[in-house]
């Protein structure tokens, strides 16, 4: 029976490894991490993540052939195939601090693979990594082994937060990325018999090791820059009066670009855009490559652009002062199906408005009151852009209210920022809401999925990102 351990237990390696053991049921499957309350997490009926589905398949598995536990070098020392998926942060302090990827938790995770191994392994970089890092990985490996055959390969995960059952079921590609050695080739071939179990053979994709590290860096890097171009495009619609959603059906329709992520919005969030577009555009920086970076740099640039523009378009709108006005927040999660809210749009936007003294009162049916509170005195990184914004003072920590409804948020509010799409946002009863708001009612549609023309009858005052203002 093959053996495989995962390093990380987090928002990656719980799903795949579920997925894994889904669909290999003669693999054992065993998840390990250093967390002792995620992996309880994992163990219990509160999994530590929601993602659509996922209860199921770990009901399915957990038990049978997939096992999660704290008992980290021991599956690792058992293991013929040891994926790491661990966390990956922009660094914070030294060289590289603001943009490159903080490799600390791979290192000792690579230290501890090479001390307790007694067997050959493969070694598969889950984690996005910068391109180049097998290299380091490898010596890493090879110096503390004895006499042990390590295998690096890479291959690099696509799956999205909310849709992540789905994306790994049937995912678009896998990319398997391996020396071109025999062994690095023997080593491809055994991670691609795990997926052939499920992924139609033409779905697999094999490549050289740099270039799966990068495609990783380089597919978050161009789905990151759509999202800012048509945000580009929405002042730009606002500023002229053309509307962003007809911009974006006319320019998707082209079949060499598409339509899929064309919406204007207040801005992407995530754990992983805007760190792997830093780790890009340091990568390129240290190859002398300034223009690049500089490219790169923008998208990110724009994205804090959208985020100021939203809390500027609040507070003028609101006759240029948003002080002690309650302000409803609809979302806080980075996006629908997913209580993750790292990096997400609504922390700067939020802090933003707490700098103009407005109170807030915020509603996401996936998202803790521990949650919000922490996100939002979290001191932001600020590495060479725009926006500035200062951590919560504990004044205005007082000044936030979270509740588990979105009536209760709106209850006497001047105003409602939508700042996630949750379906039942788009359902809501506005006319109920409306009548407990205060006058003049106003809603700022971060996502735009409001019916406009209807909340403008019931009075409201309307703004949706890159549409035509109120008349
Ligand atoms: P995460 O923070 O949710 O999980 C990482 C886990 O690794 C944590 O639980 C942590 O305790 C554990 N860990 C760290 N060091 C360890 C060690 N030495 N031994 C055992 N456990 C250790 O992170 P994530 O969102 O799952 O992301 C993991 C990697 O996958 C990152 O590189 C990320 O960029 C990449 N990625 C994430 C997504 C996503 O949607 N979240 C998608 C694709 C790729």
């Amino acid at each position: 029976m093959v053996k495989i351990c995962c390093i990380g237990a987090g928002y990656v390696g719980g799903p795949t490894m579920a997925m894994i053991a889904l669909k290999c049921p003669l693999i054992e499957v065993a998840v390990v991490d250093i967390s002792v309350s995620r992996i309880a997490a994992w163990n219990s009926d509160q999994l530590p993540i929601y993602e659509l589905g996922l209860e199921e398949v770990v009901k399915q598995c957990r038990g049978k052939n997939l096992f999660f536990s704290t008992d980290v070098e021991r599956h690792v020392s058992e293991a013929d195939i040891v994926f790491v998926s661990v966390n990956t942060p922009t660094k914070t302090q030294g060289l590289g601090a603001g943009k490159a990827a903080d490799l600390a938790y791979w290192e000792s995770a690579a230290r501890m693979i090479a001390d307790v191994s007694k067997s050959n392994k493969i070694v598969v970089e889950k984690s996005t990594v910068p391109v180049k890092t097998a290299e380091a990985i490898e010596k890493i490996l090879t110096h503390n082994s004895k006499g042990i055959n390590f295998q690096i390969l890479s291959n690099p995960e696509f799956l999205a937060e909310g849709t992540a059952i789905q994306d790994l079921l049937n995912p678009d590609r896998v990319l398997i990325g391996g020396r071109e050695t025999p062994d690095g080739q023997k080593a491809i071939q055994a991670l691609k018999a795990v997926y052939a179990h499920w992924v139609p053979e033409d779905r697999i994709l094999t490549t050289n090791l740099w270039s799966a590290e990068l495609s990783k860096l380089a597919a978050n890097a161009f789905l990151a820059q759509r999202i800012s171009s048509v945000n580009a495009m929405s002042a730009l619609c606002e500023a002229t009066g053309a509307d962003v959603s007809q911009v974006s059906h006319a320019v998707g329709e082209d079949t060499r670009i598409g339509p899929k992520f064309l919406n204007a919005s207040v801005g992407f969030g995530g754990s992983c855009f805007q760190k792997d577009i830093l780790n890009l555009v340091y990568i390129c920086e240290c190859n002398g490559l300034t223009e690049v970076a500089n490219y790169w740099k923008q998208v990110i640039k724009v994205n804090d652009y959208q985020k100021n523009r939203f809390v500027n378009r609040v507070v003028s709108s609101m006759f240029n002062t948003i002080s002690g006005k309650k302000i409803a927040i609809l979302g806080f999660a980075f996006k629908k199906d997913t209580g993750d809210t790292r990096e997400t749009p609504a922390i700067d936007v939020c802090k933003g408005l707490l700098g103009d003294k407005a109170r807030l009162s915020i509603y996401d049916p996936q998202v803790t009151r521990d949650q919000i509170q922490r996100d939002l005195s979290m001191n932001k990184f600020d590495w060479d852009h725009p926006i500035h914004l200062q951590p919560m003072s504990p004044t205005a920590v007082k000044q936030v209210g979270v509740t588990w409804d979105a009536y209760e948020a709106t209850k006497d509010a001047h105003g409602v920022c939508i700042f996630t799409e949750w379906d039942e946002f788009k359902t809501l009863d506005y006319k109920k809401i409306f009548d407990n708001m205060r006058k003049p009612a106003f809603v700022f549609d971060g996502r735009n999925i409001v019916d406009v023309e209807k909340l403008r009858e019931i009075g409201f005052i309307v703004y949706s990102i890159g549409k035509p203002l109120d008349p």
